[in-house]
């Protein structure tokens, strides 16, 4: 197998797997969705709220609510020493005090915790009017989207790399002309950039006697965060928690 990065943006990577499988591939994709952990909100408390949002909406949208995750301060509550009672390895209580006339925001949500805070600062809770108050208090815990898809890292993709194969009716000079996205180099050509390759890249080739296949072995892996995590930490966990489970398995096959 080979790797190449071909593209780092601030919550976004996007990198080309070489000589390998689908199922791999699909494998780490599956791996990133359900299985590395992040820290989200899964309860809270009412002390006062007079908003025109009901109680459910609220505390729903607080559980979308992306939160910075250190995945080594914290355990499962139900892997933890206080066998799921809940307790400050477990468990982190976020306050929430506001008066109106507001709009309350994600930074609005004062954690007790400096690394566990709202990923981004201006998401909208809801409005308040004069006279109005929202005040609760939030427990977040680590989670898996396997579980709850608000614990998901991430969006992961892949997609096959194009092959493109020159036919003896192909016109060239049109190609060049229409597709920005491709290398003429003699009789052959070639993608210039993997990463903005679109299905109208493909139209016109066809259009223009090239024949685009797409390889079975290798394949563009996108990665988005949401921002708990920073994309490298969601890989190295992700290839974590596949190792650990070839080795459970291997275990049980033994
Ligand atoms: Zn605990």
């Amino acid at each position: 197998m080979q790797l190449k990065l071909l593209k780092k943006e601030e919550n976004k990577i996007t990198f080309l797997v070489k000589e390998t499988e689908p199922y791999i591939i699909n494998a780490l994709r599956r791996m990133i969705v359900e299985e590395v952990p992040t820290m989200a909100i899964e309860d809270v408390t009412f002390v006062k709220n007079n908003s025109a949002l009901y109680d459910e909406i609220i505390a729903h949208r607080l559980g979308l609510l992306p939160l910075t995750t250190d995945l080594k301060g914290y355990d499962f509550v139900d892997k933890c020493k206080c066998k799921g009672k809940g307790c400050a390895r477990c468990q982190l209580k976020l306050i929430l005090e506001a008066k109106g006339p507001c709009t309350v925001l994600s930074e609005n949500l004062k954690s007790k915790d400096t690394k566990i805070k709202p990923a981004y600062p201006d998401m909208p809770i809801t409005k308040l009017l004069k006279g109005q108050v929202l005040q609760l208090e939030a427990v977040a815990s680590l989670g898996q989207g396997k579980n709850h898809i608000k614990f998901s890292p991430g969006l992961p993709y892949y997609r096959s790399v194009p092959i493109l194969t020159v036919s003896g009716n192909a016109n060239l000079n049109s190609l060049k002309e229409k597709c920005k996205n491709i290398n003429i180099k003699g009789k052959s050509v070639e993608v210039k950039d993997l990463t903005s390759w679109t299905e109208a890249d493909e139209q016109i080739c066809e259009d223009n006697g090239i024949e685009v296949t797409y390889s079975d072995t290798d394949f563009v892996f996108t990665l988005e965060s949401w921002g708990q995590l920073d994309t490298s930490k969601i890989m190295t966990a992700a290839i974590e928690m596949f190792n650990s489970k070839l080795k459970e398995f291997d275990k049980l096959v033994k």
